[in-house]
């Protein structure tokens, strides 16, 4: 069956691009009714933190991609991976190499020089017992290396990119597995625990990043050596921004909690990430779930060039989902955005209330935080007044208007549609002017402006927040 995983390294916040791996890794799993596995490669103490973690997990969630084994930790995993390096040292695959930083920094200032491109020489390759005392004595510490011949190729048919051909020289020589140490095994690193793990975890495919393409051939010769099965690799192409260069943190917003404050949906953000790099067979079907783009995945559709991040199409798609999501789960979704802008849910702003006020703005916002913008006049008591709202205020009639509308408002018990008409009709007779003057007016003396969603509903929401007359009030004074 097919095991296939996410790795996120909990060094920063689920990123964009992790997000892209990860949806590709669960249709993947999906639609061969495979696993889908999630790994944490904590193994850099220094940089890794909890929070991260926690981002990665809540992120993961949050988008849908539920993962069915899991959340494994390599910090908890050092064992086996020492177990890993011992193995092939014994086996004469691995060594250990006292080469100082020094000495390193001197080997790669020659190359240099010569114009060659920085490898380690293999010079520890095949110390005698004397020499390796000798280092010892001096006090001198080692990393483990892998043997890599230079001769070796190295192929494998990517299912993204067809058949990928390497040649041992192209890897910089013996590559380190484990980190410096006086004695015994150090930290063991990523290109080595990498494999050590799918290998222990089973992993069928390895999904993941472009850029990890010369990893991959690192890792076949580890997984030779460690005399192991060699999965199928698929690397996916980058997310470029619109430049065309890779997505990165100097691009402002990378991260998914990023796109949630912003406020992307959840279902609009993957259908997104989804069509970044991939096509449905039907390719002009544009929106689509999690599951209903499983049937479907495979990787013959997954583009080898990078995609473009294109903001448009994702707000685009984030308000196609808005705009269909229920009132009631709408007003959940929104909540959220209006506590953290500090609007309060007291004087009348109950539920029904806020449900009502949803079904008036949901039609018009592309990303959930626009609701903070947009329903500003009905949480706070005052309204400043627009110039363009102040001109029609000044307008020939307007105030007597207003002043005839709170009169009316005096007398009415609890004001409805049907009842907001006919005040507005009465006026109209009663001052003997234009439909379009008291509405213009109405509007400008409620919200402060002159555009904004229909009027009357949003008459009747402040209303029945009390607000309506101390804004008329306003208006005309
Ligand atoms: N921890 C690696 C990363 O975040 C995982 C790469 C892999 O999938 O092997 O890039």
């Amino acid at each position: 069956t097919v095991r296939v995983r996410i790795a996120p390294s909990p060094t920063g916040n689920l990123h964009i691009g992790t997000a892209r791996t990860a949806v590709f890794n669960w249709l993947f799993a999906r639609h061969h009714g495979g696993k889908f596995i999630l790994r944490i490669e904590d193994t850099d103490l220094e940089r890794s933190r909890p929070e991260y973690t926690e981002n990665i997990l809540e992120g993961l969630r949050w988008l849908g991609l539920n993962w069915d084994e899991g959340p494994f930790f390599q910090s908890q995993r050092l064992d086996l991976y020492k177990q890993a390096v011992e193995k092939l040292l014994a086996q004469g695959l691995a060594y250990r190499c006292y080469t100082t930083s020094e000495e390193l920094e001197a080997l790669r200032e020659a190359q240099k020089a010569k114009g060659e491109a920085p490898r380690y020489d293999n010079r520890h390759r095949n110390l005698t017992p004397e020499q390796e005392a000798a280092f010892k004595a001096e006090g001198r510490s080692f990393v483990i290396r892998f043997k890599i011949e230079d001769e070796r190729e190295i192929v494998w048919n990517d299912l993204v990119r067809g058949k990928m051909s390497w040649r041992g020289s192209d890897l910089g020589g013996d590559m380190v597995i484990a980190r410096a140490s006086e004695a015994g095994v150090g930290q063991p690193l990523y290109n080595f625990v990498v494999v050590v793990d799918d290998i222990d975890m089973q992993i069928t495919h390895v999904i993941r990043g472009e850029d990890h393409i010369a990893n991959t051939a690192k890792q076949i010769l580890l997984y030779e050596a460690l005399g192991a099965k060699i999965p199928e690799f698929a690397h996916s192409p980058l997310i470029l921004n619109m430049e065309g260069r890779k997505l990165s943190k100097r691009d402002g917003v990378t991260s998914i909690s990023d796109f949630k404050k912003l406020g992307f949906t959840s279902e609009g953000l993957v259908n997104y990430m989804t069509l970044l790099g991939w096509s449905p067979l039907d390719s002009t079907q544009e929106i689509f779930t999690l599951e209903s783009a499983a049937k479907d995945f495979g990787f013959e559709r997954v583009n080898k060039a990078g995609a473009k991040f294109d903001w448009a199409k994702l707000d685009w798609l984030n308000s196609q989902y808005i705009h269909h999501t229920p009132v009631d789960k709408l007003t959940d979704l929104l909540i959220p955005y209006w506590e953290e802008a500090g609007f309060k849910f007291e004087g009348g702003r109950e539920r029904a209330w806020l449900e009502k006020l949803v079904a008036l703005i949901g039609p018009s916002l592309t990303r959930l935080k626009d609701a903070v913008e947009q329903s500003q006049l009905f949480f706070s008591d005052t309204v400043e007044f627009s110039e363009e709202a102040v001109k029609q205020l000044q307008q020939e009639g307007s105030a007597a208007a207003l002043q005839s509308i709170l009169t009316a408002l005096d007398n009415q018990e609890k004001l409805d549609e049907a009842s907001a008409q006919e005040i507005i009709k009465q006026v109209v007779k009663a001052q003997n002017v234009k439909k379009g003057l008291v509405m213009r007016s109405l509007r400008a003396g409620l919200t402060g402006d002159v555009h904004g969603p229909d009027l009357i509903q949003s008459w009747l929401l402040l209303n029945q927040i009390g607000l309506d007359r101390s804004r008329l009030n306003q208006a005309i004074t």
